[in-house]
């Protein structure tokens, strides 16, 4: 990525954690020496494109902002990840939001 080779994208934000981004959903459990993760985001720059992503998951959800970590996840090598919806957008058409 500091290459320029390759892009990334920042995952944070989802249909029902916007500003108040600790009430996210997206959950990740530890298995062995792996994390599964399970949600979905929205309005992701460059989320159409990148290879990887610096995810924010909760490991807790009762432990509000303090279960959520995030994790740098290969989005050409996670099995079940897809990219769904690219936004039709006003401006900001130099980058892709999906
Ligand atoms: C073009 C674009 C690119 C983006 N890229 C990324 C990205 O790369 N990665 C990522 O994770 N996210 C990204 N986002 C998401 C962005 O961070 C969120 O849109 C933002 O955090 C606001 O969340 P929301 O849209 O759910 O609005 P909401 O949180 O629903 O807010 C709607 C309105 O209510 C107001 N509001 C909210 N809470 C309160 C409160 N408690 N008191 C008073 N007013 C309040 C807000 O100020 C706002 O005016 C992107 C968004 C856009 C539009």
């Amino acid at each position: 990525m500091a290459g320029g080779k390759v892009e990334g994208c920042y995952g944070l934000t989802e249909a029902s954690a916007g500003s108040d981004a600790a009430s996210l959903k997206c959950r990740a459990v530890l298995k062995g020496d792996k994390y599964i993760v399970n949600g979905t985001k929205t309005f992701i720059t460059n989320g159409n494109v990148a290879h990887y992503c610096v995810l924010a998951a909760t490991t807790d959800p009762a432990a509000g902002a303090k279960g959520i970590i995030t994790l740098l996840v290969d989005l050409k090598d996670t099995p079940g990840f897809h990219v769904g919806k690219v936004e039709e957008k006003m401006g900001i058409l130099a980058s892709g939001t999906a």
